[in-house]
C-alpha cells in the first residue's frame, strides 16, 4: 500500500524545490548568443546578484555547481604554497578545504565540533599566533549544510579584525543565501559564493562568486589563475567571455525569474517566512525529542540554521524511516552524510518552501516515526501549527 500518489515533497537541503515559473521560464526556445537580449539577462544577473550578496564588489556567474564556485574562489586569489586556515563546524568548509590542498594550498584545519558553531575566540587565538602572517585566507560556510549550523560570520570578520590579521575572509553562502541575513560589505566578507540550487530557486548548474576590493587586489598576483575561471578574462568585452564560451542560457532564464520572485516577496520577508518555517520544524523536533530517541544534532538553539535542520537518531536505524516517508507518503527528506552518515535525518526548509509543505513534511516524519517504532513524544505536528499562529496572527 502507497500514499504516495501526488505531488511529491522534496525536503532535501539541495537541490531543492524549484518554482513552477521558473520551470516555465526555461521553457523556451534557444537563442543567440552574440545579441542584445541575452546580454541584458547577464547584466540584469550580475547587479542583482550584488543586491543578494549585499555588495557594491565584483560577481561572475559560472556554468558550474558549488564545488565549481569553490575552485573558482581559490584559484583567482591565491597561489601554490600560501595557507588557508579552514575552519570546521561540519562537512563543507572541510570540502572546500580538500579542494585547495589538490591546488597544492597549505590547508590548516582549526579543528571545531560538528555539533557546534566555529568559536570566533578561537579563529582570534589562532591569528594571534600567526604573527608572520602566513595565513592568506581564512575559509568558513555560513551554514553547514551537513550539520545544520550557522556560524556567525560577523563575529568570525571582528575576530580577524582584534588581532588586525590581513586574511581574506572567504565564506560559502550556498546553504544561507536568500534564507537569511548575508552582509557583505557590512560584515567585511572578501569573497562570498553560492549556488543556483538552494535558496536561490534555481535547477543545479549556476553558481556565483562576488569579490570585493581585497580579493579583486589579491587577484592581481595570484599564481592559480586559470583559462576558465579568471576574473580578469571575465571581465572582458565580449559577451561569451563572461562564460569563457556559451552561455548556458536556460539555467539563466530560470534564475533571472528566480531573483524576480525573491524580490517580489522582498529579501527581508524571504528571511522572515524561512525563520518561521525552521522555527515551526524546530518545534515539532524538540517535542519529539521528549520521547528520548531523536535530539537535535546542533546543542545550542541560536546556532541552529534557518535553512536546513539535523536531527540524530541514536540507536535506532535511520534508513526505514527514510523509506517509509518517501515509498509510503512521497517526503523526501534528507540523509545524514559524513560523520552523520545513518545517524541523521535532515529536514531541509529552504527555498521556495511554504507553510503546508512544511506541515506536511512534518506530519510525514511523525507518522513514520510512528509507523517504523522510533519513540518520540507525540505532538510535534500540533506544536508547529501553535508556533505558526502565534508567529503570524490573522490581519485585520
Ligand atoms: C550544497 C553545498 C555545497 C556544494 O554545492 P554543489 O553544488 O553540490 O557543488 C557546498 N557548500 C555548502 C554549504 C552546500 O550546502
Amino acid at each position: 500500500m502507497t500514499l504516495r500518489n501526488g505531488r511529491e515533497f522534496l525536503a532535501i537541503p539541495g537541490p531543492t524545490t524549484v518554482p513552477d515559473e521558473v520551470l516555465a521560464a526555461m521553457h523556451r526556445p534557444a537563442i543567440e548568443i552574440y545579441g542584445g537580449r541575452l546580454e541584458a539577462i547577464t547584466h540584469s544577473l550580475l547587479d542583482d546578484l550584488r543586491r543578494v550578496f549585499r555588495t557594491e564588489g565584483r560577481t561572475y556567474i559560472y556554468a558550474a555547481n558549488g564545488h565549481g564556485a569553490w575552485e573558482a574562489a581559490l584559484t583567482n586569489v591565491l597561489s601554490a604554497g600560501d595557507t588557508v586556515l579552514v575552519l570546521e563546524s561540519g562537512r563543507f568548509a572541510i570540502g572546500w578545504g580538500e579542494m585547495a590542498a589538490m591546488l597544492d594550498i597549505r590547508v590548516e584545519r582549526l579543528p571545531g565540533s560538528w555539533r557546534r558553531a566555529v568559536d570566533p575566540a578561537a579563529v582570534e587565538a589562532r591569528l594571534r599566533e600567526d604573527t608572520a602572517g602566513s595565513i592568506k585566507a581564512v575559509l568558513v560556510v555560513q551554514v553547514d549544510t551537513a550539520s545544520g549550523c550557522v556560524n556567525d560570520v560577523q563575529a568570525i570578520r571582528q575576530a580577524m579584525d582584534a588581532v588586525g590579521h590581513e586574511a581574506l575572509l572567504m565564506v560559502d553562502a550556498i546553504a544561507s543565501l536568500a534564507t537569511m541575513p548575508f552582509e557583505m560589505d557590512g560584515w567585511g566578507v572578501d569573497l562570498a559564493l553560492t549556488g543556483s540550487q538552494k535558496g536561490l530557486m534555481t535547477p543545479p548548474g549556476l553558481s556565483f562568486v562576488a569579490a570585493g576590493p581585497r580579493a579583486v587586489a589579491a587577484h592581481e598576483t595570484a599564481g592559480l589563475r586559470t583559462r576558465y575561471w579568471d576574473w580578469t578574462l571575465r571581465e572582458g568585452e565580449a559577451h561569451y567571455m563572461k562564460y569563457c564560451g556559451t552561455p548556458p542560457e536556460h539555467l539563466l532564464f530560470g534564475q533571472r525569474r528566480a531573483l524576480d520572485m525573491l524580490f517580489d516577496e522582498g529579501l527581508t520577508a524571504a528571511f522572515e517566512r524561512h525563520r518561521i518555517l525552521a522555527e515551526a520544524v524546530r518545534r515539532a523536533v524538540a517535542v519529539w525529542a521528549g520521547g528520548g530517541a531523536l535530539a537535535f544534532n546542533i546543542e545550542e538553539p541560536a546556532q541552529r540554521a534557518n535553512s536546513v535542520t539535523t536531527i540524530l537518531t541514536g540507536d535506532h536505524a535511520v534508513r526505514p524511516l527514510l523509506d517509509y516517508c518517501e515509498k509510503t507518503c512521497g517526503v523526501v527528506l534528507g540523509v545524514g552524510i559524513g560523520e552523520l552518515a545513518d545517524q541523521a535525518f535532515r529536514i531541509a526548509h529552504m527555498g521556495h518552501v511554504n507553510a503546508p509543505m512544511i506541515l506536511g513534511t512534518l506530519g510525514v516524519v511523525e507518522t513514520g516515526l510512528a509507523a517504523v517504532g522510533i519513540p518520540h513524544t507525540r505532538g510535534g505536528v500540533q506544536a508547529a501549527i501553535e508556533w505558526m499562529a502565534e508567529a503570524v496572527p490573522a490581519e485585520g
